[in-house]
């Protein structure tokens, strides 16, 4: 994709604070940090989302998230950690390019969990989703 900044970040085209990186994936700090040490990790090569994703860069990405928050945790000392992707419009999806947030944490800080994300709890019953997912 010619035009994605993250495949240009990715391929050294701009320049970015990258902190870490695999042989498929990338981490680099976030420009507008939602906290001290926030990153992103994404895949080398373009992909919208996990669906669009091989196996092995699907792998490959969340070792690196691992490597990742070890290395925050480590340095900076964080009280706990929010890691997640959002996907598409709907999910807040800002860069169309997958990416992994990592976002260090500190008690007290004022920020939520994944539980404040949404609420909009289903109108169906926990057996009917559960009928359609499994
Ligand atoms: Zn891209």
């Amino acid at each position: 994709m010619e035009e994605c900044i993250f495949c240009k970040i990715a391929n050294s085209e701009i320049p970015a604070k990258i902190i870490a990186e695999s042989e498929k994936s990338t981490a680099f700090l976030d420009v507008n940090p939602l906290s001290k040490g926030h990153t992103l990790v994404v895949p080398k090569s373009h992909a919208e989302t996990v669906l669009d994703l091989s196996e092995e860069d699907w792998c490959d990405m969340n070792r690196l998230v691992k490597d990742v928050v070890a290395r925050i945790y480590d340095r900076l000392s964080p009280d706990g950690f929010n890691i997640g992707i959002n996907m598409h419009k709907a999910g807040g999806q800002a860069v169309e390019h997958i990416h992994i947030h990592i976002i260090p944490r500190w008690q007290g800080d004022g920020g939520g969990s994944v539980h404040t994300i949404v609420h909009n709890p289903p109108q169906e019953s926990l057996e009917e989703i559960h009928a359609q997912l499994s």
